[in-house]
């Protein structure tokens, strides 16, 4: 259930085909934290605080043709591949190696070659193609997902690896979860309005595309993408909606393999497990049983013949960022033009960059921070995270809604909270994966191989508290609710995000924000759900629990009033986590910056007073441009909210905020005080 994870920024890997966003040039030196051109004087703060902010940074950083969106995130992690691009090629080209520099420059360098990629074409994925052409029944279904892994370490059909336990956090057991679609979420293939069939529509062109690029006929290759869009509504159909996941009880099913198979008679698991290499199972927990009952009633529906059509496109679709000029083609013309709106592919040195972070992230990760993060820095952040958990610890105590006894379990929870800034204490050794430099989708098969396998060696192992879910140089954070932590990669601390050379307020009102916003997540909807050691466990009483509800629904109703783009809301059910974070990390960020700050006699600074450098400091964190194509994916599948609800939603309910620039009552950014929203 690592999925469970929640960050501070959408930040979903380029190659994920369905979910493909990523930040171009790099722009050292850089400004300081409060960027005063940036900000757009002609608008009012009180009517529209974000456009105040952001105006001057978006008009100067309109979205790059290659870009889905834009943002100082964005814009950030750009710089750190730029970077990682000097590592890289350095690690490609020098003849002394030590066994890190040869992983990261043959993995590197084997994607580089162009040419290699090209010549080798479909050859690449044969042996996969040849599994599937060979199955005879579909009994022969199970062993062959087994054997056939897919980039990013995922499972053909369904997903398939480990999780821990709901019930004991320290216990690591099988998990099995819904998977199978090619569309973003279950949701494409359920609206009835005209966008949604646009995207069905174009979906299918796209599938028949790749059937006609593996040398299908127009007819079949038309027959055959209709087989594989039946298959996935179906599952789709029966798959829990992002807001369905959000409820962690309703993704706890833990079942003993009899169990199991009663579920889905009509998968082998028992071939499936041992072909996997799993070790002996005494139970797994199903996230989605709904999900697996219609499986197996499409495995008893669908004919062999349909079966190997669905999993031929599906295998193929994976691999196409990997393979030769027309897959990566027709891969970037449907998932990041059509679906997210980019004009043009990112070059191709920048795609190599990241799948290196992401398949090989803790070998680049120690090139990296070696050179990027001091222990300076560290402490720096260190004693930024300890003001800010004791701010809310502050806060729970005056809570006035909370009785004690609610108050002395969240002060456990605060208290269980584990901190861990810049990067892994220990890094992961990549050296069993085969890399050869003249073999690009070998090495992303057997990357995507060996992580399949790390997830199942855990099993019935003690919990590694000291593994990050994300890459050093990734510009974002998380909060994990399983390992009750807090995670900041060494990629998030730097300017113009957290400038060491800057004073406390803008500091405080970006980072500072982030990691309150990390830390409330454990208190958010999803997060209050788990305890102290990160066991699926109800702490609060009945009474406090109701009136967390009643709070956190103020935050979603105020959400779901906003437009994403055109007609489509925000869905505030989906966003409740993020936007509850949100405001609260800047609550504990502006409390932990006055009792760091107080007596001090600060002044202004190009004009601006403390408090109002404070506030455009945690505007600035996401001074962002959006494509409407991109926001539509989003408003389905993202928990954040858009930049400017991100920050105008949170200063409405501050009234710290109006105070700070004299805003008067009536105004878009002064909400009256009875109908201001706040849980913690
Ligand atoms: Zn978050």
């Amino acid at each position: 259930m690592h999925r469970l994870i929640a960050c501070i920024a959408f930040a979903v890997f380029i190659s994920v085909p369905s979910l493909a966003q990523s930040p171009s040039a790099p722009a050292l030196p850089y400004s300081p934290s409060i960027d005063i051109t940036s900000v757009d004087k002609t608008v009012d703060p009180c009517a529209d605080f974000y456009t105040y902010s952001c105006g001057g940074w978006q008009k100067n950083n309109p979205i790059p043709p290659d870009e889905t969106s834009w943002s100082v995130y964005a814009k950030l992690y750009q710089d750190n591949l730029a970077f990682l691009r000097g590592i890289l090629e350095e690690a490609a080209t020098k003849t002394q190696r030590n066994q890190v520099t040869q992983e990261i420059g043959d993995f590197y360098g084997a994607c580089m070659n162009e040419t290699a990629v090209n010549q080798r074409g479909l050859t690449a994925i044969q042996p996969q193609l040849e599994e599937i052409a060979a199955l005879k029944s579909v009994r022969d279904i199970a062993p062959m997902t087994a054997e056939v892994t897919l980039p990013f370490g995922r499972t053909l059909l369904f997903e398939a690896g480990s999780t821990q336990d709901p019930d004991n956090s320290e216990q690591v057991i099988a998990d099995l979860d819904q998977g199978g679609l090619g569309l973003p979420d279950r949701d494409y293939y359920t609206k009835e309005d005209a966008k949604s069939k646009e995207i069905r529509e174009r979906y299918v062109q796209h599938v028949r595309k790749v059937f006609e690029l593996l040398g299908d006929e127009q007819e079949v290759a038309k027959n055959n993408a209709d087989t594989v869009m039946r298959i996935e509504t179906a599952l789709a159909k029966a798959s829990w909606t992002q807001v369905e996941r959000r409820n962690p009880y309703n993704l706890k099913n833990k079942l003993k393999m009899g169990e199991l198979d009663q579920l889905v008679p009509n998968f082998d698991w028992a071939t499936f497990y041992r072909t996997a290499r799993y070790p002996q199972l005494g139970m797994v927990n199903v996230e989605s049983p709904k999900f697996y009952k219609q499986l197996n009633e499409s495995l008893l529906k669908e004919p062999i013949d349909d079966w190997k059509t669905y999993f031929r496109f599906h295998v193929v679709d994976s691999y196409s960022p990997f393979l030769s000029q027309p897959f990566v083609d027709e891969n970037f013309s449907f998932y990041r033009a059509y679906l997210r709106g980019a004009k043009e592919q990112q070059p191709r040195w920048r795609r190599c960059v990241q799948y290196t972070d992401y398949n090989l992230s803790e070998a680049l990760g120690q090139a990296y921070v070696s050179k990027v993060f001091s222990p300076q820095l560290k402490a720096d952040a260190l004693e930024m995270v300890n003001r800010i958990e004791e701010a809310m610890r502050e806060r729970i105590e005056q809570l006035d809604w909370m009785s004690p006894e609610t108050k002395k379990q969240a002060l456990v929870k605060l208290e269980g909270i584990r901190n861990k800034i810049g990067y892994p204490d220990r890094w992961r050794d990549y050296s069993s994966i085969k890399l050869l430099p003249d073999d690009f989708a070998g090495n992303i098969e057997r990357a995507g191989a060996f992580e399949v396998q790390r997830q199942i060696n855990k099993i019935g192992r003690p919990v590694d508290h000291g593994e990050w879910q994300i890459s050093a140089a990734t510009v974002d954070a998380y909060y994990n609710p399983q390992m009750n932590d807090i995670n900041f990669p060494a990629g998030v601390m730097q300017p113009p995000l957290y400038d060491p050379k800057m004073d406390d307020a803008p500091n405080y009102g970006d980072t500072g924000g982030t990691i309150g916003h990390e830390l409330t997540h454990g208190f958010d909807d999803e997060g209050s759900q788990f305890d102290a050691k990160g066991n699926l466990k109800d702490w609060w009483t009945k009474l406090d629990r109701e009136k967390f509800e009643t709070r956190t629904k103020c935050v979603e109703d105020q959400y779901s009033s906003y437009v994403s783009v055109a007609d489509v809301h925000l869905n505030g059910k989906l966003t409740l986590g993020e936007n509850v974070a949100d405001l609260g990390g800047e609550i504990l960020a502006y409390m932990a910056w006055q009792s760091k700050t107080n007596g001090m006699n600060l002044q202004p600074i190009e004009g601006l007073t403390p408090e109002q450098r404070f506030f455009i400091g945690f505007a600035q964190w996401d001074c962002a441009n959006e494509r409407p194509d991109d926001l539509r994916v989003r408003a389905a599948t993202d928990p954040h909210s858009p930049a400017k609800y991100r920050i105008n939603g949170v200063v409405v309910n501050m009234p710290e905020f109006g105070k700070a620039f004299g805003c008067k009552s009536g105004q878009p950014m002064v909400r009256p005080s009875d109908q201001m929203c706040k849980v913690w």
